[in-house]
């Protein structure tokens, strides 16, 4: 819906101020990312490495994003919420279906947002994308996907299964890439 909302926004079809629905959106927007940066920051913490063109732009992002403890949110919080989504290159989006955070940069997006969007087009995530930052949890994950995915091969059709093989295969190759390239968070500062 963030992404919807911008498009339309952007494109003149809605409104230009960032009043209702907007606001409500840039709240919960702005929360989610605070949540992905609070996980960033527990998982350099527990010692996971990172990877990704966007890895230290993340780890400053990560850094500066608001914390809400006990999540009560200040009446006050909707301009906050716009200002900081404002601020392009250092809000971190969970990008869950590509095992990957995405340090979103407008300019350098591969999902080619709309002009004046504020957030991604996740749903059209593109491998190389200079925005991506993967953890040791993200490469984990890839390979426990890829587990699945050849369980459900071994079981499918022909041509069904080579997919599944293959796409099996893709998340291995991204899990090995993250470890080959990988670094501490001491390395990246
Ligand atoms: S392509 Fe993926 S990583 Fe790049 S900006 Fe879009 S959602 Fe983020």
């Amino acid at each position: 819906m963030r992404t919807v909302l911008d498009a339309r926004t952007s494109s003149g079809y809605g409104s230009r101020s960032r009043g209702g629905i907007h606001a409500i959106l840039d709240v919960e927007t702005a929360l989610a990312a605070a949540d992905t940066a609070a996980r960033l920051r527990d998982r350099v913490g527990a010692g996971e490495k990172l990877s990704g063109p966007a890895a230290r732009r993340a780890l400053t992002a990560a850094v500066q994003a608001p914390r809400f403890e006990g999540r009560i949110v200040p009446r006050n919080f909707a301009k906050k919420a716009s200002a900081f989504l404002a601020r392009d290159g250092i809000v971190l989006y969970d990008n869950h279906d590509a095992y990957l955070i995405c340090a979103f940069k407008h300019d350098t997006a591969l999902c080619k947002p709309e002009e004046g969007a504020r957030a991604p087009r996740q749903y059209d995530c593109r491998p190389g994308c200079g925005n991506t930052v993967r953890t040791d949890t993200h490469a984990r994950l890839l390979r426990e996907r890829a587990d699945e995915l050849e369980q459900l091969a071994a079981h499918a059709p022909g041509p069904v299964g080579k997919r599944l093989h293959a796409n099996a295969n893709r998340l291995r190759e991204t899990a090995d890439t993250h470890d080959a390239t990988a670094h501490q968070a001491e390395a990246l500062t």
